[in-house]
C-alpha cells in the first residue's frame, strides 16, 4: 500500500467510510483500488490484474468492457437524459423494458415497477403487500416470512428481511411483522441420517408450524432467493421449493422470488425460479438486469397483486410510492441493451455449460484437507472451509480461515469473497473454460498456502 500522505490510499482512508468493512481495520489495511476492467479481469492502481470471480457484487454479467452498453447509455443520455414515471408520465425505455421483462417472466406477470437497488425493490415489495392486504380488507395480514441466512438488502425493511446478524445487530432491527424460518443448508443443518428429501419435508413442516402459531390469517407473504447468495451460496436441497410452496398455497400466502442474484442466467436458466420450479407472485430483480453498469432494479407483479393495489390507489386517489430515479431512462436503455446481449450471445447457455464445468472443477477440490463442502449450480458456487472435515469445525474463530484463504487468493490474482468460511465464486457469465482453469489453479495454490499456515 502506498502510504504517502496524498496517495489515493491515504485519501481513501481519510475520506471514505466503506460498505461492509471494519472501519477501524480499514485505517490500517487501506483499500484495494481498482482502476479499470476488461472482460472478466480488473486491474488495480499498481497494474496488477485479477480475475473478478465475483463479477463485482454478483452482477457484471457481460464483463467489464462492453462497448455496446456504453453506446446505449450515450445515445439515451443525449436524447432524453432524465425523465420519470410519476403522475401518468412515461418514456420509451421505461415502456420497452417493462414489456420485455413481463414477456421474459417464466410465470404470468402483469406489471413492472422500477426502483434503483435490490434493497429498494424489496422494501417496495413489502409495502405493496401491506397495501394489498389493506385493499382486501385484511389489515391483520401483514407478516412476511423470510429465512435465516437469506439476503434481501440493507434498508430498514429489507435488512429486517435479511437473516444475517451483521445486518441487524446494533441497527435495532428487525422491525415488526418480519419472521424468519430455517435456512435450507443441508450440509450444515440436516440431522444425522436425514436425506435431502426428509430435510426438506422437515423444513416445510417447521414453516407450517410457524404459520399456525402466528395465525395463518396474519401471514401475507414468504420471500426467498431461489439460491441463497450472500448467506453463503445455499443451494436448496431436493424437494425443498415444491414442499415450501405447497404450504404457502394451503394458507394463501404470496411468494416473492428475490431474483437479484439468480436472475438473467446465473443458475443456467434465465431465472432461478425456472431452475427450481418457483411460481412467484412477485419477482424482484437487479444486478445482472443492467450488468450493474448503472443502478436499476425492478419488480414484476401478477394480477393477484396488481388488481387490489389498483383498487386501493383508486380509493385513496394515488399509489403513493415511487422514486425520483425509478426507471431512469439511461439505466433502462442500458438494461435493454444488456438483455439483448445476454440473449444474442446465449450467456444463459454459457452459464449452463461453462457453469457445469466450473462446478466439476471445484468439486475436484473436495478432497483437499481444508474443504468441507463444495456447492453451487450454474455459475454460482461456494467452497466451505473447515479445520476438521469430520466435525465440520472451523479453524479458530469462525470466518478466520475464509478470510485467510480469500486474502491469499487475492494475492494470487483472483477476487472472491468470503462469507464466513465460505468462499464464493460468481464470475461474469462470459467466462470461458480456460478462465475457469485459471481460477482453479490459483485456488489450489491458495488452499495449499492456507493449509501450511493452519499447520504452523
Ligand atoms: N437481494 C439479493 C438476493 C441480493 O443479493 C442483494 C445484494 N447483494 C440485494 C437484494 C440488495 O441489493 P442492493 O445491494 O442493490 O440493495
Amino acid at each position: 500500500m502506498d502510504t504517502q500522505p496524498n496517495s489515493p490510499e491515504a485519501r481513501d482512508i481519510r475520506y471514505n467510510l466503506h460498505a461492509y468493512t471494519n472501519a477501524r481495520r480499514h485505517q490500517e489495511a487501506g483499500p484495494l483500488i481498482i482502476e479499470k476492467g476488461e472482460g472478466i479481469y480488473v486491474e488495480d492502481n499498481s497494474g496488477k490484474r485479477y480475475i473478478e470471480a465475483m463479477a463485482g457484487l454478483w452482477s457484471v454479467a457481460v464483463g467489464f468492457s462492453e462497448q455496446r452498453l456504453v453506446d446505449a447509455a450515450t445515445k439515451q443520455m443525449s436524447k432524453l437524459p432524465y425523465y420519470h414515471s410519476f403522475t401518468h408520465k412515461s418514456h420509451s425505455p421505461l415502456i420497452d423494458l417493462a414489456e420485455k421483462l413481463v414477456q421474459m417472466a417464466p410465470v404470468p406477470m402483469s406489471k413492472a415497477f422500477f426502483t434503483n437497488s435490490g434493497s429498494e425493490a424489496n422494501d417496495t415489495a413489502m409495502k405493496m403487500i401491506w397495501y394489498r392486504s389493506n385493499a382486501l380488507g385484511q389489515p391483520q395480514r401483514k407478516k412476511i416470512i423470510s429465512r435465516q441466512r437469506g439476503y434481501h438488502g440493507v434498508t430498514i425493511a429489507s435488512a429486517s428481511l435479511t437473516g444475517l446478524p451483521n445486518n441487524q445487530i446494533s441497527f435495532d432491527l428487525p422491525i415488526a411483522n418480519v419472521l424468519h424460518t430455517a435456512s435450507p443448508h443441508y450440509w450444515r443443518e440436516a440431522r444425522p441420517g436425514e436425506t435431502e428429501e426428509q430435510f426438506s419435508t422437515r423444513l416445510a413442516e417447521e414453516l407450517e408450524k410457524l404459520i399456525l402459531a402466528e395465525g395463518p390469517e396474519t401471514v401475507a407473504a414468504f420471500i426467498g432467493e431461489p439460491v441463497m447468495g450472500a448467506g453463503g451460496v445455499v443451494v436448496p436441497p431436493a424437494g425443498y421449493w415444491e414442499k415450501i410452496q405447497a404450504v404457502l398455497k394451503k394458507y394463501d400466502i404470496l411468494l416473492i422470488a428475490d431474483e437479484v442474484i439468480c436472475g438473467f442466467g446465473r443458475t443456467g436458466e434465465m431465472f432461478g425460479s425456472q431452475t427450481y420450479g418457483l411460481q412467484p407472485d412477485i419477482m424482484v430483480m437487479s444486478k445482472q438486469l443492467s450488468s450493474s453498469y448503472l443502478p436499476i432494479s425492478a419488480l414484476l407483479i401478477n394480477d393477484k397483486v396488481f388488481e387490489p393495489l389498483a383498487d386501493e390507489s383508486n380509493r385513496i386517489g394515488t399509489f403513493g410510492h415511487g422514486f425520483t430515479a425509478g426507471g431512469h431512462p439511461v439505466a433502462a436503455a442500458v438494461a435493454l441493451e444488456n438483455l439483448r446481449l445476454i440473449e444474442e450471445r446465449d450467456l444463459v447457455g454459457n452459464a449452463r455449460e461453462v457453469g457445469a464445468y466450473m462446478q466439476q472443477r471445484l468439486r475436484e477440490l473436495s478432497s483437499h484437507e481444508l474443504v468441507g463442502e463444495v456447492r453451487g449450480i450454474g455459475l454460482i458456487a461456494a467452497i466451505e472451509l473447515v479445520a476438521d472435515k469430520a466435525t465440520k469445525a472451523p479453524w479458530g474463530q469462525p470466518g478466520a480461515l475464509g478470510a485467510l484463504t480469500n486474502g491469499l487468493l487475492q494475492q494470487n490474482g483472483v477476487i472472491s469473497r468470503n462469507m464466513g468460511d465460505a468462499l464464493a465464486f460468481c464470475p461474469p457469465l462470459i467466462i470461458t473454460r480456460a478462465q475457469v482453469d485459471e481460477i482453479i489453479s490459483a485456488l489450489k495454490t491458495s488452499l495449499d498456502e492456507a493449509l501450511k499456515q493452519v499447520k504452523a
